[in-house]
């Protein structure tokens, strides 16, 4: 299967410092958003982007070889990052997945970094948020429309790096010839409702152009967490040549320190792991 790419991120207009990273390289998409301060979250992001890199360039991708992303990034970060310290990430992303002679994606995740897909003209989060919020809209306990505004709607119940081993959610769904991709970070989806992301995922054709279009807007509307979006589109048959061919280089967040090398993991708009004391066990899904 052929794909045609784009992506953009930036700090935000509040945070000194970009943690978040991000892959755009077939047959991986995805998006990191570290966390931990004092640049430990930049390193963790950056971590899983260069162990899911090493997909990169394969026609496609299994299950066994995303599972093993996520166990070197988590090994790395427990080797790295100096004793008595937290530093986690979320990863999100797509990886093309070959099964029964046909084109798929393979969604995965952990944490609330998000995968939508576009396709007909109808936008689907596919991925489901590890998030205390998302726990509760689960239980019935919280109305989706007030998750917005939630005092806890950045503390995730899941994290590469945060605990042993990783537990990813996997979905493996047919690839359709118009589908379109979006992989994004909290701090797309905290300043954009689905209406605004349907909106220029529908009316802007070039990839590269969406991408930076849903992150300038996010800027607009605030702008405050660092903000990374990915847009993939399958390129089906085109009298352009170029498209199967177009590799960029692996991308990822700017990585400058903040004016003292530091910032606050309290400020809105961090993503940050719940505390121990309140983990939850929660099911894995069923791997297809
Ligand atoms: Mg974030």
């Amino acid at each position: 299967m052929r794909t045609s790419w784009g992506s953009a991120t930036d700090r935000g207009r509040v945070r000194s410092l970009n943690e978040d990273s991000l892959l755009a390289y077939p047959p991986v998409f995805m998006v990191a958003d570290g966390m931990g301060g004092h640049s430990a979250g930049d390193v963790a992001s950056r971590l899983a982007v260069e162990e899911f890199s090493q997909l990169a360039g394969r026609t496609s991708a299994s299950p066994d070889d995303v599972h093993q992303c996520f166990h070197r990034t988590a090994t790395r970060l427990r080797e790295s990052v100096a004793a008595g310290r937290t530093a986690g990430t979320t990863v999100a992303g797509v990886a093309i997945a070959a099964h029964d002679g046909g084109s798929y994606w393979l969604v995965f995740n952990i944490g609330d970094s998000r995968v939508y897909r576009l396709s007909g003209g109808d936008l689907e989060q596919i991925s489901v948020d590890h998030s205390v919020v998302q726990e509760l809209i689960d239980a019935g306990e919280l109305d989706p429309r007030e998750a917005v505004g939630h005092p806890e709607r950045h503390v995730i119940t899941r994290a590469v790096g945060t605990g042993a081993e990783p537990e990813p959610d996997y979905w493996l769904i047919p690839a359709g010839t118009s589908d379109r991709l979006l992989i994004c970070s909290d701090g797309l989806t905290s300043e954009l409702d689905d209406g605004a992301l349907r909106s220029i995922l529908a009316s802007v054709a070039d990839p590269q152009e969406a991408a930076q279009q849903l992150v300038s807007s996010a800027l607009q509307a605030g702008g405050k967490d660092n903000v990374s979006a990915v847009v993939v589109d399958v390129a089906v048959a085109t009298d352009s040549p170029d498209v199967e061919n177009t590799v960029r280089a692996p991308d990822r967040g700017a990585t400058e320190p903040g004016p003292d090398g530091a910032w606050d993991d309290e400020i809105d708009g961090a993503t940050i792991p719940r505390p121990t004391s309140q983990r939850q066990t929660s099911q894995r899904p069923e791997v297809p």
